[in-house]
């Protein structure tokens, strides 16, 4: 398969479904070799099943980023496999609840943390020594706007984009003189799985008024533009999809 991404070996974490499924599709669409995680091996598996039946090439690794062992070990099976990672999407997170911090579970706060920050740093501290051995490397984080702003009754995914955000930024500068550039990414409210548990009206559960819902298809080309930047493109940024001011 050719295309802008050929020779260009990609990790997404959360590929089994929603943005990073669809962010999975069109890098292989575009010639990349993609490596789909996430813990739901069915899903990933499905991921790959697509892109196999397009023509393209792919591999499902079922891993839990919470765990950096398991990531160690899918990241040693994807360079196994596809020799190299060019492109790292930290994709995979959650969401599921709404409560104000004075009723919020304990548990809930940590396992949003540990998801959406601790496995973001956890994915990029195991990416880092393959990306230092290619040229061009990127990383790109799948923020939120409530990182960078908040919202009530969302402390824990608020507080945990935030600090994604803030690693991001560390992260450009520490990789830049490897010529590895680190930026985020902001779908604004998609129609996912993501937050199905305290969902109002079928909604996106980040909606809000008079802003895009999207598809998890919308975020294709903004996800095709951070992956083709030139080797002294854009670094530290955040490119927001969302139509209001964050
Ligand atoms: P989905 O729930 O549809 O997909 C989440 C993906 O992350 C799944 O593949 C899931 O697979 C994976 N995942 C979750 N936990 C782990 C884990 N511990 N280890 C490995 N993989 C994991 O959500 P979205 O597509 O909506 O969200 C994707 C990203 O986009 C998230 O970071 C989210 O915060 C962000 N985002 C989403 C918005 C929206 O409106 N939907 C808005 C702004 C940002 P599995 O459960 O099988 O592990």
């Amino acid at each position: 398969m050719t295309g802008l991404l050929e020779n260009k070996v990609a990790v997404i974490t959360g590929a089994g479904r929603g943005i990073g499924k669809a962010i999975a599709l069109v890098y292989a669409e575009n010639g990349a070799k993609v490596c789909c995680m996430a813990r739901s091996k069915h899903e990933i598996d499905e991921t790959v099943t697509r892109i196999k039946n397009g023509g393209g090439e792919a591999l499902a690794i079922s891993c839990d980023v919470t765990d950096y062992q398991s990531l160690e070990n899918a990241f040693e099976k994807a360079v196994e496999e596809f020799g190299a990672v060019d492109i790292v999407v930290i994709d995979a997170g959650v969401d599921c609840d709404n409560s104000p911090v004075d009723e919020l579970d304990l548990k809930v706060w940590k396992d949003v943390i540990e998801t959406n920050l601790t496995g973001a740093f956890y994915t990029a501290k195991v990416s880092i020594p393959y990306l230092k051995k290619r040229s061009g490397g990127k990383i790109i984080t799948i923020g939120s706007g409530l990182g960078h702003k908040g919202r009530e009754g969302k402390a824990p995914y608020s507080c945990s984009k935030a600090g994604l955000w803030m690693l991001t930024r560390v992260l450009a500068q520490e990789l830049s003189q490897y010529d590895i550039s680190v930026n985020e990414l902001i779908p604004g409210p998609v129609n996912t799985n993501m937050g199905n548990d305290c969902k109002k009206d079928n909604k996106s559960v980040f909606s809000i008024d008079d802003e895009w819902i999207k598809t998890p298809d919308d975020v294709r080309n903004i996800a095709m533009f951070l992956a083709t930047q030139p080797l002294i493109g854009p670094t530290a940024q955040s490119y927001s999809l969302m139509r209001r001011d964050l």
